[in-house]
């Protein structure tokens, strides 16, 4: 692996079956680089999102992520997925605990932190999704924006080096989408590494460094915001945006 990267991937597979959903994916990511990944429904993004942090296994091919291959039977997956946060198009916070509990209790449970620490490191992450007077609520009686940035909050508490966003705002109604998008940009801006799979195009164009095409299994065209989507190269990334744009 190259020490550059944070996250390197090389040739990897994936199959259901007889169905072959990632035909052998390379991608690289610098440390603070935003790639978001964009392509039809079906060509394989979640799964390959769920190979890096190995909710799925892959048949073949590697995953460093900060010098572990992912990939590797012998790794510590419990370990390495500490440092790797996800967020996903629902929340999947805890609904019978408080907002702060849904955020600490990992951070004391697999980090080993304190209580009083864990709060108070809660407390900041909530501060940083603008939600610092939820923390007591229970989730319930959130709306789905401000469910979906209690979850980023709580993988943030795990001071991850990379965060995973699969398709974060597809759920919410319209007008939460912003205030979501916002905390991620900021995220982006202070440095965080992130892959972002998203339908929002302007978010792509704004504040990812690379778009990442994905059709049918492959990655078709990799490039800046600019060049992928001002001057696409490949025909499916065109009829992609054609019918998106
Ligand atoms: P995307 O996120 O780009 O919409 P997915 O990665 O969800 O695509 O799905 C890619 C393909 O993999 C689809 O054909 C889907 O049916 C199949 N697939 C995804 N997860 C599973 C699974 N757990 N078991 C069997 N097939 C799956
Ligand atoms: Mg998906």
């Amino acid at each position: 692996m190259d020490k550059q990267y944070k996250v390197q991937v090389k040739d990897l597979h994936k199959s259901y079956g007889e169905n072959e959903v990632l035909k052998g994916i390379d991608l690289a990511v610098k440390p603070s680089e935003v790639v978001c990944m964009i392509g039809p429904s079906g060509s394989g993004k979640s799964t390959f999102l769920r190979c890096l942090n190995r909710l799925e296994v892959p048949n073949s091919g590697h995953i460093y992520i900060d010098g572990y291959d992912i990939a590797d039977p012998k790794t510590d997956i419990n370990l390495v997925r500490q440092n790797i946060g996800m967020v996903f198009q629902h929340f999947n916070l805890f609904p019978n605990m408080s907002v702060i509990d849904n955020i600490t209790l990992a951070p004391v449970e697999l980090k080993k932190m304190s209580k009083e620490e864990a709060q108070e490191a809660a407390l900041h992450y909530l501060d940083i999704v603008g939600l610092k007077e939820k923390a007591n609520v229970n989730p319930r009686t959130l709306s789905g924006g401000q469910k979906q940035r209690v979850a980023i909050a709580r993988a943030l508490a795990m001071k991850p080096d990379v965060m995973l966003f699969d398709e974060p705002t597809s759920a919410l109604d319209p007008e939460m989408v912003g205030d979501v998008l916002g905390v991620m940009q900021d995220l982006a801006k202070e440095g965080m590494t992130m892959i972002v799979v998203t339908h929002e195009m302007g978010f792509a164009k704004r504040v990812a460094d690379r778009v990442v095409f994905f059709h049918d299994g492959k990655i078709r065209e990799d490039g800046t915001p600019e060049q992928i989507f001002e001057h696409p190269q490949h025909p499916d990334t065109q009829n992609f945006l054609n019918k998106v744009l």
